[in-house]
């Protein structure tokens, strides 16, 4: 087997040298257990930042893939079934089963597995629950999403135009504005192109925000913040403008409106409704099905070249889920 370490803890943006390919011997299958090959791997942004708290130099990356069963011993699995699991940056590893979760039992033929680290899996979630449980969106409201081309941003905004909402969302390329186009999203800009921010969100929706679903934070954060409507929600999913710092933030200072329009801003993790996981999945399943829900994926072919995919998604190169094909 192989398997991509940390070699040395990132400073600043991850470069390629802070990784390090392993060779790993795996020892004989014993009752109970299996052994998996990884055929899609996830590369999210949690990464940089759990790399810090929960990583130590020398430890495997921590990451989600979908895997196979090339052999079992575990009567309550078969060889061929593909299933999802948190092993981590690596090409094959032993599992007792208790942490695998298999695909919805619906999942058709004709849908690609990796959507199960995606579109229909946590990042889908993410937008599913945060919606739904944090922003409380209801028919009728104006919904913003930042990082909007990105795996959860994605389907956030459709979500939301599923659930009779204004969508308007925002990317770093033109590339991704004419995707998010594509997709139905109702307003689209590029934030990197943009001469004003503040004017650009003011544009989009002269009213205001009922709803924020922010992947982003910092900056952009504290703009958006000042433009919600009065018992606004924010959504506070990711801050991925400062994962990369090595000091804690200083500001923004949301204050003054967070009182004076009586906002709502709550910040959550998916696995908060791991309990309704499978309810979650079955309703994107459906969406992407029905053809509501579009999906799109940027695929990097080779484990080798896991870090620059994941260095490649900091970055903002990918529209939809990044994605490692072994
Ligand atoms: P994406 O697929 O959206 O990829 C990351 C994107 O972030 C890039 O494509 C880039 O898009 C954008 N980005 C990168 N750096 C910056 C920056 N400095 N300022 C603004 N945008 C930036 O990733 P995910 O959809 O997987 O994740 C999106 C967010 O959701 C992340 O913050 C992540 O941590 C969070 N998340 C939280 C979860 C939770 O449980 N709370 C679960 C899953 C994800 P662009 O070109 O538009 O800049």
């Amino acid at each position: 087997a192989k398997a991509w370490v940390l070699k040395k803890h990132f400073e600043g943006p991850p470069k390629n040298s802070d990784f390090d390919l392993k060779k790993i011997e795996l020892p004989n299958l014993k009752d109970g257990e299996l052994l998996l090959e990884s055929v899609f791997l996830s590369v999210d942004p949690y990464m940089r930042p759990y790399s810090r708290t929960r990583m130590k130099e020398g430890d495997i990356m921590i990451g989600t893939q979908v895997a196979r069963i090339v052999e079992s011993k575990n009567p309550a699995f078969t060889v061929g079934t593909f299933v999802v699991a948190g092993s981590g940056w690596r090409t094959h590893f032993i599992s007792d089963g208790k942490d695998l979760q298999l695909l919805p039992s619906s999942w058709p033929e004709s849908l690609p597995k990796s959507l199960a680290l995606g579109t229909v899996g946590m990042p889908g979630l993410s937008a599913y629950f945060g919606l739904l449980e944090v922003c409380k969106m209801k028919p009728g409201e104006t919904v913003l999403v930042n990082a909007a081309a990105g795996a959860v941003g994605s389907v956030v905004g459709q979500l939301a135009k599923i659930g009779g909402c204004k969508v308007v969302g925002c990317a770093g390329s033109d590339d991704k504005v004419a995707y998010l186009k594509k997709i139905g999203f109702d307003e689209v800009f590029n934030y990197k192109t943009v001469t004003s921010l503040d004017e650009a969100l003011r544009k989009a929706s002269p009213d205001g925000y009922d709803c924020f679903f922010d992947n982003v934070g910092g900056e952009f954060a504290s703009i958006a913040i000042n433009q919600m409507k009065q018992y606004g929600r924010i959504a506070v999913c990711g801050a991925i403008s400062q994962y990369n710092d090595s000091l804690s933030q200083k500001g923004p200072y949301v204050q003054v409106p967070m009182i004076f329009k009586e906002l709502q801003m709550e910040g959550f993790l998916v696995s908060r409704w791991d309990n309704r996981r499978e309810e979650g999945l079955k309703a994107l399943l459906k969406w992407v099905m029905e053809g509501k829900l579009k999906y799109h994926e940027q695929v990097t072919e080779g484990f080798e070249n896991m870090p620059g995919a994941f260095i490649g998604m900091l970055r903002g190169e990918n529209i939809g889920k990044a994605i490692v094909k072994v």
